[in-house]
């Protein structure tokens, strides 16, 4: 007999095509432990019913590493944190093209550009642009970039070279943010994510689980979220990283990791929800109950500043889960 929350989920999202509204998700955030396992197999099933048995799969590339001039607590690439971070000079455009190469060598259909910046200059901007046209032109990828807040005029650069996504997350809720970041606001980062929409280029907007937000701040977190409607929601748990300040806090449980990935695929259903960072040191061992709790994508091995585990083992476990990876 499942639980009558479950029934209510099941009625409203899959039947009705509806997303979950505030009231459902406040049911689900409580549902006792013992009927989590029921609601990601909810979520699985919503996830095949909207998004079929595709896994999109991307690999991240790190083009400029540290010395970020911003100060979100759990990056490690924040000049103003003592890490193990050393600051790294942009990317040549071969190297760009060398990361493009290996992504696509690697069996991913999806690149997306990193840099630890809070928005960039002119010539950062016009060297990710000539990379791009190249890549678009030499590989099958879909491009993304990730370059902090960027107006208008940067973006219709970027669509311009080719890019088809941008990456900028939300983090959290707007009540727990400045307790992230006081370097920008909740609001310059809503503003950059209208604008990616406005341009018509796909919007990638998630967030960090694990940072000390509330349940009440994880609602309010996937509320905007479904104000904003992005493409794709990357889910990143906490990895606390040495020497910045969210450096000592605890890795999510893995049951409320999932938990939160079910969530978000029943008030976004047709998104593509996607494990990012801390995948693998959070639910250690729960990997297959993982990508069957409602995600329809991960990112492969090797995050910005950490690594993941070997691509071999992804692989084999979306073959052994009967995914099929997205070229
Ligand atoms: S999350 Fe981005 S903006 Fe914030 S410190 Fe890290 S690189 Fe800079």
């Amino acid at each position: 007999m499942s639980h009558p929350t479950i029934e209510r989920a099941r009625e409203r999202v899959l039947h009705q095509r509806l997303a979950a509204d505030r009231g459902l998700l406040e049911s689900l955030v409580t549902l006792p432990a013992q009927d989590v396992p029921e609601l990601l197999a909810l979520a699985d099933e919503v996830r095949e019913a909207y998004c079929g048995n595709g896994m999109n799969v991307e690999v991240l590339y790190n083009a400029k590493k540290g010395g970020c001039s911003e100060d979100c607590n759990f990056c490690s690439q924040s000049a103003r944190f003592a890490t193990d971070v050393d600051a790294e000079p942009l990317s040549s455009v071969e190297g760009f093209l060398e990361a493009a190469r290996d992504a696509h060598a690697r069996g991913a259909g999806e690149l997306c550009i990193v840099v630890a910046v809070r928005g960039p200059s002119t010539k950062l901007l016009e060297r990710v642009c000539s990379a791009v046209k190249l890549i678009k032109q030499q590989y099958p990828l879909h491009v993304a970039v990730s370059l902090g807040i960027l107006r208008e005029d940067q973006l219709r650069q970027l669509l311009e070279a080719g890019v088809d996504k941008v990456n900028h997350n939300l983090e959290t809720s707007r009540r727990y943010f400045p307790s992230v970041c006081t370097t920008h606001s909740y609001e310059e980062r809503w503003q950059t994510c209208m604008l990616v929409k406005s341009m018509g280029l796909e919007l990638c907007c998630g967030g960090i689980i694990g940072m000390g937000e509330t349940v009440e701040d994880r609602l309010e977190f996937l509320a905007s979220l479904q104000e904003l409607q992005p493409d794709e929601v990357p889910v990143n748990f906490l990895n606390p990283r040495p020497g910045t300040p969210f450096g000592d806090r605890s890795l999510v449980d893995p049951t409320e990791a999932l938990r939160f990935v079910a969530m978000a695929r029943l008030a976004l259903p047709s998104a593509l929800i996607r494990f990012a960072g801390g995948r693998e040191v959070t639910l250690q061992g729960l990997q297959d109950l993982g990508m069957r709790s409602g995600a329809s994508g991960l990112v492969l091995g090797n995050y910005l500043t950490t690594s993941g585990r070997q691509d071999d083992d992804d692989f084999a476990m979306l073959d052994r889960l009967g995914f099929e990876v997205l070229a």
